[in-house]
């Protein structure tokens, strides 16, 4: 009686320790966890003949660049990829493309698959597919990554897909392959691998389902990619809606939300079109951890 007591025991505890075990197992096979790095992709040189466009009332006049970026993230569960930047066909145009009735020029100086088959990376590995918004500067490309799982706001996802796409200032043509993707539609914040480490924040204003991405880096800590919730520096710092921004209290609830996750996770901001401060980024090849 006493020895079957024992047995029991010790089988409990073996169980335990095995549960425990399984707890603490590594997320993928090769032992890695969470976020490994991510790189930083120009996805487009763009520029403007009147930056008050984005500034109302402030630098009337003067000229801008901007820098496009994408970013290859890196996590044990697959590969993610945030923004598609400006299509790849604009590569092949020596003046680039003029949109938005004049005020934007786009360029794209290396194509973003040239820049993935440099990383090793092909278009259908890519597991996973976000962008802040449906622009053409950050779905030029998405047609590419039809194999990919695609994550945005459901109110986003309505405006791009439904049949008034065009007065969003969306050009489905970009996107259409998406169609038939598996889709996340997301109504607010979402944790993308349920592990904290990446996880999408809802900040309307600039279209109706705007999204901003956090990821944790492992060394560098979290990063803040903005999307278009700002445009550059001195419009964050003085909370300026461009004109064209789809709803402006929402625009401005979204700076704030923005400020106060920054705030709590000790996050850096990184505004993609800010060339001053994308040019202080390293870019791919090199891999931010
Ligand atoms: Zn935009």
């Amino acid at each position: 009686m006493e020895k079957s007591r024992q047995h029991i025991a010790i089988v409990f505890r073996t169980a335990l320790l095995f549960f425990a075990w399984l707890c603490a197992a590594p997320a993928s096979a090769d032992g890695l966890q969470g976020v490994q790095g991510l790189y930083v992709l120009n996805c487009g040189e763009n520029d403007t003949k009147d930056v008050s466009m984005w500034s109302p009332g402030v630098d009337v006049g003067k000229p801008r660049q901007f820098s496009d970026s994408c970013y290859l993230i890196r996590h044990a569960n697959g590969l993610l990829l945030w923004e598609t930047g400006v299509s790849d066909a604009v590569a092949a145009m020596p003046d680039g493309l003029v949109v938005g009735g004049g005020i934007l020029t786009l360029h794209v100086p290396k194509t973003l698959q040239s820049q993935l088959k440099e990383l090793g990376v092909s278009p259908a590995d890519i597991a996973y597919l976000g962008f802040s918004h449906f622009h053409g500067d950050h779905v030029g490309n998405a047609n590419l990554f039809t194999s990919a799982t695609l994550y945005a706001q459901q109110v986003e996802y309505d405006a791009a897909f439904g049949p008034d796409a065009a007065k969003f200032g969306f050009n489905a043509a970009l996107y259409d392959k998406l169609r038939a993707s598996p889709a996340v539609k997301l109504e607010g914040d979402h944790d993308i691998f349920g592990d904290g480490s990446v996880v999408i924040y809802s900040t309307p204003g600039h279209t109706p389902g705007h999204q901003s991405l956090l990821v944790r880096l492992p060394k560098t800590g979290p990063v803040l990619l903005s999307g278009d919730a700002v445009h550059f520096r001195e419009n964050w710092e003085n909370r300026r809606v461009p004109a064209r921004n789809f709803d402006k209290e929402q625009s401005l609830a979204s700076m704030e939300k923005l400020a106060a996750i920054l705030a709590r996770e000790h996050a850096t901001l990184w505004i993609n079109h800010d060339k001053p401060q994308t040019d202080t980024l390293p870019h791919a090849p090199d891999f931010i951890q």
